[in-house]
């Protein structure tokens, strides 16, 4: 079973789309295994962005990262890694398409509501990254049970 770390970035969490982010994993079937709000430092944002460590927006993009809570997730499912990406749409939010989170909430590329994992390797590094072994639980549903 693939994991995936994906994140609502501050912007998201400024404006309130926790739960509709949340919602749609979890409408997708994908299960939620580790969840956190929590302030990123400089460190651990520079750590995180390493591959854009070059380009011109990096101490931009560090700033946004760093200027207020996300909400950090861990996710698990079948291919869940390239299904969340589609998901999200694409990093512009002006093409990505209506109906991803991106094409439906994001205002720019720089404020585009959640950051997800671009490969199995990636997530592996992000998902260690941002939490312990003993902050993710693997479970199992029985709706059944409650419903
Ligand atoms: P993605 O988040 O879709 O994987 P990238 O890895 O290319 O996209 O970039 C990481 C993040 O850096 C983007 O989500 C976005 O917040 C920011 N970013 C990317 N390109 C630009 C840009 N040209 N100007 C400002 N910020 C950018
Ligand atoms: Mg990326």
């Amino acid at each position: 079973m693939e994991r995936t770390f994906l994140m609502v970035k501050p912007d998201g969490v400024q404006r309130s789309l926790i739960g509709k982010i949340v919602a749609k994993f979890e409408e997708k079937g994908f299960q939620l295994i580790g969840a956190k709000l929590m302030m990123i430092d400089s460190e651990l944002a520079e750590k995180h962005y390493q591959e854009h460590k070059e380009k011109p927006f990096f101490p931009e993009l560090v700033d946004f990262i760093t200027s207020g809570p996300v909400f950090a997730m861990v996710w698990e499912g079948k291919n869940v890694v390239q299904v969340a990406r589609n998901m999200m749409g694409k990093t512009n939010p002006a093409e990505a398409a209506s109906g991803t989170i991106r094409g439906d909430y994001g205002v720019n590329v720089s404020m585009n509501v959640i950051h997800g994992s671009d490969s199995l390797e990636s997530a592996q590094r992000e998902i260690q990254l941002f939490f312990n072994e003993e902050e993710l639980l693997t479970y199992n549903k029985d709706i059944n049970r409650w419903i």
